[in-house]
């Protein structure tokens, strides 16, 4: 992480206007901004401001509310003063963590969606997924040695992996694990999570017109200025295309205005062993990555509930996956198989550019 804080990166860019810097600001002027320190990952944010002094401003105070929740829902790292995930897995069996309530929120949506994917989503998984995230690094730094890890390592593991075992006092704003050996990884749903307290944060003060992207998580913030008038039109925000090998990086545009959109992929974070790449998204049935989905993608209003189901549809087969996005009101997705097939919820479609 410090070698990530010590290229922190603010760049602030006039994107359009016709001839770039030259052109004087307008208050449709589109200016983009990124960062390079939080959750592992490059930040983008896209909106319009009457001066480049002011969108800087803007796009400071966005990325110190994400930095915030950067801190709280680490799992790798400490923070002076912060009592983060790390701290409560580093208390597991030994004493309940006073935290802030913004990570009582956190576990409490991670639990109700633990039940609503009958338990493929396991934030209580980390023991598990700490084995392969170790067995990655070093088949990662030393490929020719890289091995899987033994199964019944795993299995041992997956005897800490109860959520009941995760105990939330939300009136003393305390977590206990019960379990010693049990560790809480929340990579499935922070960075999601923690993107729409933010986006609903600055919503509420009178933002719209911003694209904020967190690695890929994608919050719109109501839509576009259509280039050179007035009018708001929906954001259009590429897909990345899973196949690495293609030339063209982008998959589809989908149309996204007050909504999100989330993937997963194989290509995320993998390794190989044996010629076979093995990625980050575990199934809780067989301890092993999951062979149905090249990627999937999330489009619903809500970028915790996106991140959530993009790994949950990752983990399901085809016809639970369908059956259970096609459920939910007001949230779409799309499969994309490693042969480079695809499938769609009911409404996916229309939303396509
Ligand atoms: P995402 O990229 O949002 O699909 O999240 C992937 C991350 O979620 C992985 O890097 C792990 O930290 C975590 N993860 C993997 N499999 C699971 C699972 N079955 N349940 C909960 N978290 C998982
Ligand atoms: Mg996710």
């Amino acid at each position: 992480m410090k070698k990530l804080t010590a290229i922190f990166l603010c760049a602030v860019l006039l994107l359009t206007s016709g001839c770039g810097g030259m052109t004087p600001a307008t208050k449709h002027t589109r200016y983009q901004a990124e960062f390079l320190s939080l959750f592992d990952t490059v930040t983008t944010i896209v909106g319009y401001a009457d001066s480049k002094e002011d969108f800087t401003e803007l796009a400071g105070q966005i990325r110190d509310k994400l930095e915030e929740y950067h801190r709280l829902y680490s799992i790798y790292d400490d923070f002076a003063g912060v009592n983060n995930i790390k701290t409560i897995n580093d208390n597991a069996g030994m004493a309940p963590v006073p935290v802030d309530s913004r990570i009582i929120d956190l576990l409490q949506y991670a639990k109700e969606q633990y039940a609503g994917t009958k338990g493929t989503l396991n934030i209580a998984l980390g023991s598990v997924l700490k084995i392969w995230h170790d067995y990655r690094e070093a088949g990662s730094d030393d490929p020719e040695n890289a091995e899987l890890p033994p199964m019944e390592l795993l299995r041992q593991a997956n005897e800490h992996t109860n959520i009941d075992d995760l105990v939330i006092d939300a009136a003393a704003s305390t977590v206990y694990l019960k379990d010693p050996l049990m560790r809480l990884d929340v990579g499935a749903i922070a960075k999601g999570y923690a993107t729409e307290q933010v986006a609903q944060h600055f919503e509420n003060q009178g933002v719209t017109n911003l694209l904020l992207s967190v690695g890929g998580n994608v919050r719109a913030l109501g839509g576009k200025f259509d280039e050179g008038a007035d009018t708001v039109i929906p954001w259009a925000v590429g897909v990345r295309n899973p196949d690495l090998s293609s030339t063209e990086s982008t998959l589809m545009s989908v149309l996204a205005e007050d909504c999100s959109i989330v993937s997963s992929g194989i290509y995320e974070r993998y390794y190989t062993v044996d010629g076979v790449e093995y990625h980050h998204i575990i199934d809780p049935e067989t301890l092993m990555p999951t062979t149905y989905y090249a990627q999937v993608t999330i489009v619903c209003k809500d970028s915790g509930l996106a991140d959530a189901l993009s790994t949950a549809a990752f983990v399901l087969p085809r016809d639970e996956a369908l059956a259970y996005i096609n459920a939910m009101d007001g949230v779409e997705a799309c499969w994309v198989l490693e042969d480079g097939s695809q499938f769609y919820s009911d409404g996916f479609e229309a939303l396509k550019k």
